[in-house]
């Protein structure tokens, strides 16, 4: 597997940059996509979305390249090469229950098979007569970045109680399952671009003791899964813990920068995990002090708009669209301005309507007050450019409100698509912003207009970022 990471400009002010990823399977066949940073990581179910088709997940970046292109003059930036997403593909998905009979039962297909192993069965462990096993990950979509992860980012997706350090315990279909790091390396095997290594994640209300042990066991699973990733080409990023305690996740970071030749890139764990809000950026900065600024750094979890941009300003390259799914499963679609012309009518006042459960950032479909609303989500008459998602192009707030009270899973589909869209959008402005020397205006912007926004609602309904800083 190819993965090369380039930084192409540097913000004069933050540490906020604009890289570029490089990833692909067989470079010589042209197997190579670039994914332009800050970026963002779509995740899914199984190695595929979990509400959108794969043609549906192209024509939503289709759409977006095309803007991109024609109507804001990127044409130098955009080759047939790149994409606006990559994939998060998480380990506990690819876990399968075995047929009763265990061992017994693979040596009797075995025979049948001509005495070959049975195929899809490549990472085996020690299995009882029906005990769930994992499986490697199959078919990653082509030509886009795909990132193994231990942790669904919609749901955790694992126990904070790791057993006497052998694994992490992760959901899968068939309940818990330990993961050892040996296993959960294997399932990667020429199926992801990237891996992440397993980390002892834990809860950040748990104490420094507690984050000590976690962040000295994730560095003895990162020696493992080292070991696995090399006997398997697939290329490692290492993960920095340390729950809220600064002191460790600054140990930790420098413990895992010591193994750097054997890395890729890093990734800032833990997050959003119980930790206070308020204390995320201070300790982003102590989990970067000893990581080398030319490996990309992915944080996982959700986040708001001021959360990427304050992110980005500490070095963060790399995200995952959780949030726009998370909005879009509450019925939800994402209205937030994401230029400064979007707010030349003055018009963001009409947007916060706390009554109708609508925030300064999404509006609430579920509500009665769109049961006659034949707009789309976004257009021209609330922002300076109609959204061009699939949802809006063909169809209405109306449609979408009644798809919601019946219970219709299209609601989802068409949801998805435009939060998905307009996320990928912000992301695309702010690498804009960094090429063109504007990033201080940017977040400046982005920060007034929370700050400004958030004063109209009530506490209730702020994001958690907003709300703890009040
Ligand atoms: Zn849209």
């Amino acid at each position: 597997m190819k993965f090369q990471f380039t930084v192409n400009v540097k913000d004069q002010r933050t540490d906020g940059r604009l890289g570029e990823v490089l990833s692909g399977a067989d470079v010589d066949d042209g197997d190579v996509s670039t994914l332009p940073s800050p970026a963002l990581l779509v995740p899914t179910s199984k190695g595929e979305h979990a509400t959108l088709t794969m043609d549906v997940l192209a024509d939503v970046e289709k759409r977006l390249l095309s803007v991109l292109f024609y109507k804001r003059g990127e044409k130098k930036v955009i080759d047939e090469t790149t994409r606006l997403f990559g994939t998060l593909v998480v380990g506990g998905h690819f876990v399968e229950k075995r047929a009763r009979g265990g061992k017994r039962a693979r040596e009797r297909d075995g025979e049948e098979n001509g005495g070959e192993e049975p195929t899809g069965a490549t990472a085996e462990t020690e299995t009882e007569a029906g005990e769930a096993t994992a499986v490697a990950a199959r078919g990653p979509p082509a030509r886009r970045l795909t990132v193994g992860h231990y942790r669904d980012p919609m749901f955790f997706g694992v126990n904070a109680q790791s057993r006497g350090g052998a694994g992490l315990l992760c959901d899968t279909p068939f309940g818990q399952k330990m993961m050892t790091p040996e296993e959960y390396s294997r399932l990667w095997s020429g199926d992801a671009h990237v891996a992440c290594a397993l980390a002892d994640e834990h809860a950040g209300w748990e104490n420094e003791k507690k984050s000590k042990t976690a962040a000295i066991r994730t560095c003895e699973w990162l020696d493992v899964c080292v070991r696995e990733s090399k006997a398997n080409d697939v290329p490692l990023w290492g993960v920095v813990l340390g729950g809220s305690s600064h002191e460790v996740r600054e140990e930790c970071s420098k413990n895992v920068a010591e193994r750097d030749d054997d890395l890729t890139g890093y990734v800032i764990g833990g997050f959003y995990a119980g930790e206070a809000p308020h204390e995320r950026g201070g300790l982003i900065n102590a989990a970067l002090v000893h990581v080398p600024q030319q490996k990309p750094r992915y944080l996982p979890g959700p986040a708001t708009v001021e959360e990427i941009v304050d992110f980005i300003e500490r070095g963060i390259d790399i995200f995952d669209a959780t949030w726009a799914s998370e909005t879009a499963s509450r019925g939800r679609a994402f209205v937030f301005p994401i230029r400064k012309e979007d707010l030349a009518s003055d018009v963001e006042d009409e947007w916060v309507q706390p009554s109708a459960g609508t925030d300064a950032y999404s509006i609430n479909l579920w509500s009665t007050s769109y049961k006659k609303d034949f707009s789309p989500f976004i257009d021209k008459t609330a922002r300076a450019e109609a959204c061009a998602c699939p949802a809006c192009s063909e169809h209405t707030r109306a449609y979408v409100h009644h798809l919601l009270q019946a219970h219709e899973m299209t609601s989802q589909v068409l949801l998805e698509a435009h939060n998905l869209y307009h996320l990928a959008s912000f992301f695309a402005e702010a690498r804009r912003a960094l090429r063109c020397g504007e990033w201080s205006e940017f977040a400046a912007f982005h920060r007034k207009y929370a700050q400004k926004a958030c004063a109209k609602l009530e506490p209730s309904v702020l994001p958690a970022a907003a709300a703890a800083a009040v």
